[in-house]
C-alpha cells in the first residue's frame, strides 16, 4: 500500500516559495537526520532543547488543517517515521516531545506541516 501511496506522490508539485520545500528539494540547505520515499527529517536551526529536530512530508500541506482523508497514510507514515528518529537520536529511553504547531494561536512560522522532535532534557510542563 505504501508503495502505492509513495508512486502517486512522484510528481508532487513544491510550492516556489515554500521554505520547507526548498529544503526537500536540496535549493537550502539542512543538516539532514532522515529521508525516505514520503518523509524528510532535519535538525532545527534554532534549538529549543539540546535535540531539535523537523520531520515533514516531502508533500506540500500547509498546516493540519489543510490535511485530507487521503493523507490519512502519509501522516501514519509521518509519525512511524517520527519514532525511528527519536529512537536514533537517542531519545527512546529518555522520552521526547512531538509537537505540532497550527496556525496562528500556535505560533507556526512555517507554513509546511512539520513535527518537532524535542528532548534530551526534562522538557517540563507544556504550559511552563
Ligand atoms: P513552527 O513555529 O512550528 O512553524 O516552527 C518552525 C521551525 O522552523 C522553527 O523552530 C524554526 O527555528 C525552524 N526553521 C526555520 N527556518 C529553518 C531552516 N532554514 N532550517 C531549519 N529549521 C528552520
Amino acid at each position: 500500500m505504501m508503495d502505492a501511496y509513495a508512486n502517486s506522490l512522484k510528481g508532487c508539485v513544491h510550492l516556489p516559495d515554500c521554505l520547507f520545500c526548498k529544503i526537500v528539494e536540496g535549493t537550502i540547505p539542512s543538516r539532514k537526520v532522515y529521508e525516505d520515499d514520503l518523509v524528510y527529517a532535519f535538525h532545527d536551526i534554532q534549538p529549543q532543547a539540546p535535540v531539535h529536530l523537523l520531520v515533514i512530508p516531502k508533500k506540500h500541506i500547509a498546516t493540519m488543517n489543510d490535511c485530507q482523508p487521503e493523507d490519512q497514510a502519509l501522516l501514519g507514515h509521518l509519525l512511524l517515521a517520527s519514532k525511528k528518529i527519536a529512537q536514533e537520536a537517542g531519545l527512546e529511553e529518555s522520552g521526547y516531545r512531538l509537537v505540532n504547531n497550527c496556525g496562528r494561536d500556535s505560533g507556526q512560522l512555517v507554513f509546511h506541516i512539520h513535527w518537532h522532535i524535542l528532548g534530551g532534557e526534562p522538557l517540563g510542563p507544556l504550559n511552563a
